[in-house]
């Protein structure tokens, strides 16, 4: 047994361990983070860096999980303006658009309606003169452009700043460190771990297993034995060009299978994403594949003309990130995309592991983790409360 002792043993330091981190901080609880790489190398720094709703998962009904990350969007525009910036978005209508324009109305309408009004809750039509003016989007066959608000970040700043405040509450980060294997017993958990080289040990009352699409990697290695859940890794690539996008984020629709593509403004570059492609592999190697970086192309030059010359030698940079879905037989774009807490066991759980999640509801994510976990911790006095703790960039 170690003399190491934490409340709170946090596996990952993306951004859903980083939220946890700062929440049980907050509340009180020593905290101790493994991360095994580097804060946000994971999926956490290669999302399409969308602090959003998420408009399109009103078609599948999931309201609550709307409502929850437009909240959570208004707090994290007031807690880090620095890293979280009001952005125009277009959705252009096509004749060709599956979607019609009656039906963007009545979604957007119930967007603001679930956004309880916010400042960010008004959309309006762009005038036809004004079509032009609009990063030289293809004008052919348009019928209607619609303007709403949403937010954008630099995910892995986010992250990182997540996890500096909560440093300043008392968590402390181990990085890299690796999580080797853990023992549950009666009401706690030994981990091992490794740390520049050496085995270390350390005993939590709860364990936090958020290590994203390594989840069931980390589950294999407690004993006694964890079932976790069945879930299909699928990957989301983005390609970064030479170019420019000034006055917003276009929401498109892929010409060859009708998915929601992004065309958005990047350091000064266009960031064009996402796919989804089945992923199979050691989630350390995950890349934009070639048929991914030539459909995000092929859209983009579809809806811009001004790029109808670029080719994959235009391409700077690209990345891809893995999307942890409950397994299914869905397509992953139907998928739903709600966090599911899975614990070890119903009453006082020694060990919490997060599926699934977004960006955007990571504060919340991590409140309804320490509300989970709260008959498994000690009374603390809560030293701070998450959604007043302001986010700064390094
Ligand atoms: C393509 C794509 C686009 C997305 N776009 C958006 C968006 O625009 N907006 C939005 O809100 N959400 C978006 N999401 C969702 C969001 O990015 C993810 O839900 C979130 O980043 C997941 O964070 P995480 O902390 O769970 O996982 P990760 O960020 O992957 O973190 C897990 C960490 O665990 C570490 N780890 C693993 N095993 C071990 C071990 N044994 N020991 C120590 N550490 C370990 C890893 O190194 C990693 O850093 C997107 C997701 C994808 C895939």
């Amino acid at each position: 047994m170690s003399d190491e002792h934490y409340d709170v043993v946090v596996v990952g330091g993306g951004i859903h361990g980083a939220g946890v981190a700062q929440a049980a901080a907050a509340a009180g609880y020593s905290v101790l983070v493994l991360e095994q790489t580097a804060l946000a190398s994971g999926t956490s720094s290669r999302s399409s860096k969308l602090i959003h709703g998420g408009l399109r998962y009103l078609e599948s009904a999931q309201f609550a999980l709307v409502r929850e990350c437009l909240h959570e969007r208004e707090l994290l525009l007031k807690l880090a303006p620095e890293l979280v910036q009001r952005r125009q978005f277009y959705i252009p209508v096509y004749r060709h658009t599956s979607r019609r324009p009656w039906q963007i109305r009545a979604g957007l309408s119930l967007y603001a309606t679930l956004s309880g009004m916010s400042g960010s809750a008004t959309f309006r039509t762009i005038p036809r003169q004004s079509w032009t003016e609009l990063d030289g989007l293809r004008t052919d066959g348009l019928q209607t452009v619609f303007q709403y608000w949403d937010a954008q970040t630099d995910d892995a700043e986010l992250t990182k700043a997540v996890m500096r405040s909560a440093v300043e509450l008392g968590a402390r980060l181990c990085a890299p460190a690796v999580f080797r294997s853990a023992t549950l017993t009666n009401n706690a958990c030994d981990i091992a771990y490794e740390d520049a080289g050496q085995t270390k040990s350390c005993r939590a009352k709860v364990v936090i297993n958020a290590a994203g699409p390594w989840v069931n990697s980390v589950l294999e290695n407690f004993l006694p034995h964890q079932t976790g859940l069945d879930v299909d890794l699928v990957q989301g690539a983005h390609i970064l060009l030479n170019g420019q996008i000034t006055h917003g984020i276009y929401y498109m629709e892929a010409p060859s299978d009708r998915r929601a593509v992004f065309v958005m403004p990047w350091k000064n570059r266009v960031l064009v994403g996402t796919t989804e492609t089945g992923f199979h592999n050691d989630p350390a190697h995950v890349h934009a594949l070639e048929s991914e970086v030539q459909y995000l192309l092929e859209t983009l030059r579809f809806y811009f003309p001004v790029y109808k010359n670029t080719t994959s030698k235009d391409v700077v940079s690209e990345f891809a990130g893995l999307r942890v879905l409950l397994a299914g037989n869905q397509l992953a774009f139907k998928r739903p995309r709600e966090t599911v807490l899975h614990v070890d066991r119903s009453l006082a759980p020694r060990l919490l592991t997060i599926y699934g999640g977004k960006l955007t509801a990571y504060r919340a994510t991590a409140r309804k983790v320490m509300q989970r976990i709260e008959r498994s911790l000690p009374e603390r006095r809560a030293v701070a409360d998450t959604a007043r703790l302001p986010l700064k960039p390094a």
